[in-house]
């Protein structure tokens, strides 16, 4: 089978430059996703650099074989400097374009210039290493548990080390007649690893942006705005979920802040509200981390303890009762504003659900709040914790 190099440039050539138009259609619709927009340049530059190699011959030298370089340097640079502002990093645009400018620096020197060999291996080379940057920056963000950043990284090292292999192959190889690149073997080669590389990075990365979205609108729908804290409906969830395995043992803590209606009287609502951000983050710095912790709602609170005994899960609410109190009698003198507790445990292999265990937390909570307030009552008739 002949295949047509000039054809299979500019075939390359069209198609990344759809590629980079998508790019830029989904940045127009999430603007401030930058990292879209600088894929999509990255995109449009390579285009223009593929259709200049594509007319070797027709146009200058200085254009097809100068600028058409610096052009498909610059877009893996880009593609890198995107992947850093994906992962909240900098762009880096000067050393982005570092690639590019070396480039145009190493073809004022006559012998470089006139030798393909020297050309195939420092542009080879130069691709090699903003793969190697790009594959980096995908990995290092790998706690972030987007599936998607598996297939990017596997696409990027690939296509590093198809430049990286070029690099041996071009220094033991006879050049091409004339020092042509179009006569090159290579050129088919590079446009198959080119468009595959096209279309597969520009699936990736517009998945790995549309994971990320609704990664920021789950997380949204299920934290509390106010505190940070898992909302009612997330907390229900993940109860629900622990409470399925029956072999494991549960304790839930509700907490209800003691006369907390006091505190927007007499300092207003914003000091209410900051008093409900310190209490979240008090509980969360108190409480193991295993801890399932939410707002209910209002001044109320809920945690689900698994693997704990009553006794513990009553030790835990104690710590927080005390803190807070001792906090609020510092800041807030006079308004006696302290949490009283309820704690109902689920021991191993029952069926309680979430819904029943909440009632039986509640009912130990309304028994704090007749007597007295500002202490831990535990559910089923235990005697008050000493907390
Ligand atoms: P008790 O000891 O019986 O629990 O008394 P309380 O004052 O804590 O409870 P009450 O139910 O009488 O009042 C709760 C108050 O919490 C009333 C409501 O305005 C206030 N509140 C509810 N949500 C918020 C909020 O998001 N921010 C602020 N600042 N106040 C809130
Ligand atoms: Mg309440
Ligand atoms: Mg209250």
């Amino acid at each position: 089978m002949i295949l047509d190099r000039s054809t299979l440039l500019v075939v390359t050539c069209v198609l990344t430059f759809a590629v980079g138009c998508l790019f830029v259609l989904s940045w127009s619709q999430a603007r401030d996703t930058r990292a879209l927009a600088t894929w999509g340049l990255a995109h449009l530059v390579a285009s223009a650099g593929s259709g200049l190699i594509a007319l070797r011959g027709v146009v200058p030298d200085a254009l097809s074989i100068g600028l058409a370089n610096v052009l498909i340097l610059s877009a893996y640079g880009l593609l890198w400097s995107g992947l850093r502002l994906f992962e909240g990093r900098p762009a880096l645009p000067v050393a982005a374009l570092a690639g590019g400018a070396a480039w145009i620096v190493l073809c004022l020197v006559p012998s470089f210039y006139a030798s393909l060999s020297a050309r195939i291996v420092v542009a080879s080379c130069l691709v090699t290493l903003y793969c190697a940057l790009a594959a980096r920056e995908v990995w290092r963000g790998r706690d972030e548990a987007l599936v998607s950043r598996y297939p990017a990284l596997a696409l990027i090292a690939t296509c590093g080390i198809v430049y990286a292999v070029r690099v041996p192959i071009a220094i033991l190889t006879v050049p091409a007649p004339g020092n042509d690149l179009l006569e090159s073997p290579w050129v088919v080669a590079v446009c198959f690893v080119s468009m595959l590389f096209t279309v597969g990075i520009a699936f990736t990365l517009i998945t790995l942006t549309k994971e990320r979205a609704e990664h920021v609108q789950r997380r949204a729908a299920e934290t509390d705005p106010l505190t940070g804290l898992l909302n009612r409906r997330a907390l229900t969830e993940r109860s629900a979920a622990i409470l399925a395995h029956r072999s494991r043992p549960a304790c839930l803590l509700v907490f209800d802040l003691d006369h907390f209606k006091r505190v927007n009287d007499t300092y207003g609502h914003e000091v209410g509200d900051g008093v409900l951000v310190g209490f979240a983050t008090l509980a969360r710095g108190l409480l193991p981390p295993e801890a399932v912790l939410g707002r209910l709602g209002g001044e109320e609170f809920a945690c689900l303890l698994p693997d704990r005994s009553l006794d513990e899960a009553a030790a835990a609410a104690g710590r927080v009762r005390l803190a807070m109190a001792e906090i609020a009698r510092a800041q807030l003198p006079g308004l006696a504003l302290g949490v009283s507790v309820g704690v109902a445990q689920r021991p191993r292999g029952r069926a309680i659900g979430f819904s029943a265990l909440m009632r039986e937390a509640d009912a130990a909570l309304y028994r704090a709040k007749g007597a007295g307030r500002n202490r831990v009552e535990l559910a089923r008739s235990r005697p008050a914790a000493a907390a």
